[in-house]
């Protein structure tokens, strides 16, 4: 494996969920080594299991029963684009059930979503209506060039297998004084350094890639985009959506047994602030 960036071999660096995550000695980019076909792997991967709770894979406990949860984090991101951007055309990369989407129309934005997953698009028609949201991954989906004001893209940048192939199709999708805003885990946070191969963030085989503020920055550089802003963000989680990571990915007996009394119960719903920053929101710019 190559380092998309430097181009050089990449070294082993961890193992975990079944997986080698590698590392590049020179810009420190990591990146997973998938073992199958990335289109294949996408269909079957975000599927129902991958929103409800499914025990081999570390998601989602409950999409939906998080929804106040995942709206109020959202929320939080949107308060990022509203002084740069306060209306126009929004488009969410990756949007699942729409949320998003529905959270940019409720603030006067003219939102659309794509996703890959069938699953999650099905959802997302029923709640922003079906000519809103397109179903595919961003080589696939097909919008009119130069046509967005806004485009978001939370907690997707580290699924991608090709993101600097896709960065640069979003940033034409963008108008010329359009805004992206990305937000992704970062290997250079507190949280990384302590955890180690434990950090939370770290979750083969979904995550693929594991940047820092300076090799994000380079790719984005070279899909014509300039980071003008940076911000670190705590998050709402649910006990469910906790127990549930601790289960599959912090390989916890401990969270696993929990898990089993609190399944089912009102328990599942108990919010927590987890004010572990260890992401990074970026907002960049086209550059003239
Ligand atoms: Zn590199």
């Amino acid at each position: 494996m190559q380092c998309i960036l430097c181009a050089k071999p990449l070294e082993k660096y961890l193992y975990k969920n079944g997986f080698w995550i590698y590392r590049c000695n020179s810009c420190q980019l990591g990146q997973t080594d998938l073992k199958k076909d990335y289109k294949r792997f996408v269909k079957e991967f975000y599927s129902k299991g991958y929103y409800e709770g499914d025990p081999t894979r570390s998601a989602y406990a409950d999409y939906e029963l998080d929804k106040p949860l995942i709206v109020k984090n959202m929320s939080k991101l949107l308060s990022f684009v509203a002084p740069k951007k306060k209306t126009g055309k929004l488009l969410d990369v990756g949007c699942a059930f729409g949320y998003f989407v529905e959270l940019a129309l409720s603030r006067g934005y003219d939102a659309y979503g794509f996703d890959p997953s069938a699953f999650a698009v099905s959802k997302a028609r029923e709640l922003v209506g079906k000519k809103r949201i397109l179903e595919g991954a961003i080589e696939e989906v097909a919008y009119p060039k130069a046509s967005f004001d806004v485009i978001t893209m939370f907690d997707v940048f580290e699924h991608l297998e090709n993101p600097l192939a896709d960065m640069k199709k979003l940033s034409g999708l963008l108008k010329p004084d359009g805004i992206i805003i990305i937000a992704t885990g970062d290997t250079q946070s507190w949280a990384a350094k302590i955890m180690k191969r434990r950090w939370t963030f770290f979750i083969p085989p979904q995550h693929i890639f594991f940047f820092d503020r300076k090799n994000v920055t380079s790719l984005l550089r070279r899909a014509k985009l300039k980071p003008r802003r940076w911000y670190r963000v705590g998050k709402w989680l649910s006990l469910g959506y906790i127990l549930h990571l601790a289960r599959t990915t912090g390989e916890s007996k401990i969270a696993r047994v929990v898990y089993k009394f609190v399944k089912g119960t009102i328990l599942m719903r108990l919010p927590f602030y987890v004010p572990m920053k260890d992401n990074m929101v970026i907002l960049a710019n086209k550059q003239p």
